[in-house]
């Protein structure tokens, strides 16, 4: 797991964090044609001649919960940068809300709201100070960003270490801190890269509630986790992501029938035999 906090969040992961306001910011407001809020086809992304990306489709509806689950090095976190507007992929195409996001890629940031895996905050500014910067930096102002900061303070059980400086809070503490600045604007995308990793039982539990309630308004949200039994808590819709591809995409019934999520993931983790095909019926 990489968890790097600099002083300061990087530029460009600064510059993702324009989620939506107004009448954009209403959870499910930009679904395309399809009632898709996110639709990626036909992925590539190379690093040197190795594929991270190898043909990767996925679609997330406005109320949908993706759980995005794989083994290290399998794509997820090259996915989640394509959409976020920091990796741009050899091939492919992006929509989100309807909008190419390769070629729109800043009026699509404003719909989306990223906690990437690699922490980015303030460290020297308070909980509340680092809400209201990414709360600003997506446009909200005066009392709307006060209730949306409030709101989230209290959505993630962040109340009590609200007037802390960030730096002086425990990892899984900074980590539901970056879980709020994802969601403080209320996008109607949002993107959560193993936002639990290191997480207690009581971070855990506060963010998967969160979770659940923004996906039960409307939001479409992506959330990769290594933690299987949390997408059986977030009813989440599993993708199974393997070399660079969605190997198979369902609900937990049509996936896993009787079986666990632990289960289907260790039946599709490991490689098939030569010969053998990775579709999933
Ligand atoms: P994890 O579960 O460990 O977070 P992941 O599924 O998110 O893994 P990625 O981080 O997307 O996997 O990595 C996919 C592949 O791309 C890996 O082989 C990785 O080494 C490679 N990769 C990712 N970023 C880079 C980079 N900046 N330069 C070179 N290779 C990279």
């Amino acid at each position: 797991m990489l968890i790097a906090e600099g002083p300061v969040p990087r530029p460009e992961i600064l510059a993702t964090w324009r989620p939506a306001i107004g009448r954009a910011g209403r959870s499910g407001a930009f679904p395309d044609g399809d009632g898709q809020m996110l639709v990626a086809s036909g992925l590539v992304k190379r690093y040197g001649t190795r594929p991270a990306l190898d043909g990767f489709d996925l679609t997330v509806a406005p109320g949908e919960i993706v759980g995005l689950i794989g083994p290290n090095g399998a794509g997820k976190t090259t996915f989640v940068e394509i959409v976020s507007g920091l990796v741009r992929p050899d091939a492919g195409t992006v929509v989100v809300g309807g909008r190419d996001a390769l070629r729109s890629g800043r009026a699509v940031r404003r719909l989306t709201g990223v906690a990437p895996q690699e922490l980015a905050l303030y460290q020297t500014v308070t909980v509340r100070e680092n809400l209201r910067l990414f709360g600003g930096l997506a446009g909200l102002r005066g009392r709307a960003l006060d209730a949306a900061i409030s709101r989230v303070l209290d959505e993630l059980a962040l109340g009590p270490v609200a007037g802390k400086r960030t730096g002086e809070l425990s990892g899984g503490q900074r980590r539901r801190v970056q879980a709020a600045t994802a969601m403080v604007a209320s996008p109607p995308l949002l993107l959560l890269d193993e936002p639990t990793a290191g997480a207690d039982p009581e971070t855990r539990s506060a963010l998967l509630a969160a979770v659940r309630a923004r996906a039960a308004a409307g939001t479409a949200v992506l959330y990769t986790t290594h933690y299987l039994p949390e997408l059986t808590e977030l009813h989440a819709t599993l993708a199974l992501v393997r070399a660079g591809r969605v190997i198979a995409r369902g609900t937990q019934e049509e996936l896993t029938g009787q079986r666990t999520v632990d289960d289907l993931y260790w039946s599709l983790a490991v490689p098939a035999p030569e010969g053998e095909s990775d579709a999933v019926a």
